[in-house]
């Protein structure tokens, strides 16, 4: 694991720019609403691309074969001290009983081949190392938000 200064607006345009073709292929629209301001933060970037892509992937497979949208928001928190990534997509949503298990390692509802359950606590994990910390919230039938939120280390400017 390498540490090294990085703006979340970069990495998240750097995991998209792999994604972004094949997304809107398959009908799914990219919206991006990115705080300019948002400041460098102390990460492993390929670690945090690995979150975004997980949860990118997720978003996809909850969208289905229908067209869909998925939206990434930046924010810089400076009260809080902290940025945060919102991924929402406006697929199947996740069943209430579900929600409480789906960090846990193996948990999935995808079908054999199709999901091993490892993608989000492999990504609670990584955002722990960073100090963080990944919520979500989910209307069944309407979508799914996952939050991450990274601290800034140090003193405000
Ligand atoms: P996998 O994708 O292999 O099933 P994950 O750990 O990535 O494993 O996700 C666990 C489960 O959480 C999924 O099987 C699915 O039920 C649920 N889930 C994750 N992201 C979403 C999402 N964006 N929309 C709906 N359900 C989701
Ligand atoms: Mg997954």
């Amino acid at each position: 694991t390498t540490k090294g200064e990085a703006s979340v607006n970069v990495v998240i345009e750097e995991t998209l720019n792999v994604l972004r073709h094949h997304f809107e292929l398959d009908g799914i629209g990219i919206e991006q609403e990115f705080d300019p301001s948002v400041p460098m933060l102390s990460m492993d970037r390929e670690k945090i691309k690995q979150v975004l892509m997980n949860l990118l992937m997720n978003a996809k497979q909850a969208i289905g074969k229908k067209k869909g949208r998925i939206r990434l928001v930046t924010r810089y928190d400076r009260e809080g001290r902290a940025v945060s990534i919102q991924v929402t997509d406006d697929g199947c949503g996740i069943a209430p009983q579900s929600l409480p298990r789906i960090f846990d390692p193996f948990f999935t509802t995808k079908g054999t081949g199709e999901g091993t359950g490892l993608g989000l606590s492999v990504s609670y994990g990584i955002v722990q190392d960073h100090g963080g910390e990944i919520r979500v919230e989910s209307e069944p039938a309407c979508g799914a938000t996952f939050t991450l939120i990274l601290p800034v280390a140090g003193k405000e400017p």
